[in-house]
């Protein structure tokens, strides 16, 4: 993985197979570390060493020198949070585990419960980027749901009633999830749900309304008003953990869908489809506020050679480090997108031409002195760029006038930038 977080796991698992499955299959999927301990006492010994490192401890209940799953007091009183496992559960165990503070509990007994951890060490990790909104006017129910998501590694935000909630959401857009009681002064959770569903569509936010036990009809007059799910108080911890994640999860997935519609596949720029989206809401703002929007069309020179030289998959790499260096250069001021096959189309938006030439010179320069490792083999290559700036009300014009710049640039040589005349 490019950017593997730093991330270490205790593992305390004496059964030799399930320890490194679980270890090749974390550091593989996720690129996270796992560090194991064969016994209690191997256990302990690295945790008083080094608690503070420990994202996450996973553990096993019957350790040959701890069969009664003494381990998980040890682990709770380092405060690392943990996921346990045994090859069974009866209910004294798993109510007994659930209230001391331990994240899940799954039973090793298929393949499925292998992917069952994976799958949830990812969402803790994931889960602390999540903002999570706790709306209710009752401050035991609140510390109680603050206690829960704070164990699962979410970010919270507390309001105690609809109006204050409506204010919080309205300074973090980012909340992805909203968690509301009924029954609150100022505005009721249905209230609330309606006001958040006039900005948010279910897809972009997630609502799970608290209903009282005894009252079915507030579960479904939630959903009808506008709430993805709801769950009823008092409720199981494991309950709550599970309706909270699926609910998120189902977020994450429809946003890496939304994503995937708008990303190249091969080299992770915009594709053609969001640059043009994108492209003509930037023309508009130049055009009523000024500025200019300044269009690249870049090409790299005779691919078909570094294709033929190297096969399909060395080209392939070799797109993937020029999308590279085209995001270093452009990223954050504009978009950088792949236009298609070897030719990748620039748009920046910018008060003045000054230093343009040099921006551009220098990407064709630093395009030019890439090496990129293709096995044992170095590949090197040169690109082409057309760049234009002048007014227009198209963006489909812009390009061409710089697509016909780009055209100039192959024409006269290659490897080499030709703006506007
Ligand atoms: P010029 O300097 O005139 O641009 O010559 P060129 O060889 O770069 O341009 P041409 O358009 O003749 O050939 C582009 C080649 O890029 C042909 C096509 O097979 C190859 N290509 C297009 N998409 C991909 C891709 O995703 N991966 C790889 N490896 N090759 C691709
Ligand atoms: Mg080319
Ligand atoms: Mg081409």
């Amino acid at each position: 993985m490019d950017d593997a977080p730093k991330v270490e796991i205790l593992l305390v698992e004496d059964a030799k197979f399930f320890r490194s499955v679980i270890k090749s299959q974390i550091e593989k999927q996720l690129g996270f570390t796992v560090t194991c301990a064969e016994t209690y006492a191997q256990a302990c010994a690295i945790m008083d060493a080094r608690k503070d490192d420990f994202f996450l401890a996973l553990l096993d209940l019957n350790l040959p020198d701890a069969p009664k799953g003494e381990i998980v007091d040890y682990v709770i009183e380092k405060s690392i949070p943990s996921i346990v496992f045994s090859g069974q559960f009866n209910e004294e165990l798993r109510d007994h585990l659930m209230q001391q503070n331990i994240i899940d509990y799954v039973v090793k007994d298929s393949p499925a419960s292998i992917e069952y951890v994976i799958t949830t060490v990812k969402r803790l990790y994931n889960n602390q980027s999540v903002k999570v909104l706790l709306a209710d006017d009752s401050k035991t129910a609140r510390f109680q749901m603050h206690g829960l998501l704070a164990r699962y590694k979410f970010q919270i935000l507390e309001a105690a009633d609809g109006l204050e909630a409506l204010k919080i959401l309205d300074k973090n857009p980012d909340i992805m999830l909203v968690i509301t009681d009924y029954n609150m002064p100022n505005l009721d959770g249905f209230e609330l749900t309606k006001k958040i569903r006039t900005h948010y569509s279910k897809r972009e936010l997630c609502i799970i309304g608290v209903s009282t036990y005894g009252n079915h009809a507030l579960s479904a007059r939630f959903i009808k008003v506008g709430a993805n799910d709801f769950i009823t108080k008092p409720f199981l911890n494991e309950e709550f953990f599970c309706r909270v994640s699926q609910n998120v999860e189902m977020l994450e997935h429809i946003k890496a869908l939304e994503d995937s519609l708008i990303t190249d596949y091969l080299t992770g720029l915009r594709n053609r489809r969001y640059l043009f989206e994108r492209g003509e809401t930037m023309l508009q703002d130049v055009n009523n506020e000024g500025g200019y929007l300044i269009a690249a069309m870049c090409d790299i020179d005779h691919f078909k050679n570094i294709n033929d030289t190297y096969g399909h998959d060395g080209g392939d790499e070799a797109l993937k480090n020029v999308a590279k260096q085209m995001r270093h250069f452009f990223g954050d001021d504009g978009i950088a997108a792949r236009f298609g096959g070897e030719e990748f189309c620039i748009l920046l938006k910018a008060d003045t031409l000054d230093s343009l030439d040099e921006k551009f010179e220098a990407l064709r320069q630093g395009i030019a002195n890439l090496t990129i490792d293709y096995g044992n083999r170095k590949i090197n290559l040169t690109m082409s760029i057309g760049v234009s700036w002048q007014k227009v009300q198209e963006l489909d014009a812009l390009i061409n006038i710089a697509d016909g710049n780009l055209y100039e640039a192959k024409k006269t040589g290659r490897n080499k930038v030709v703006f506007d005349q």
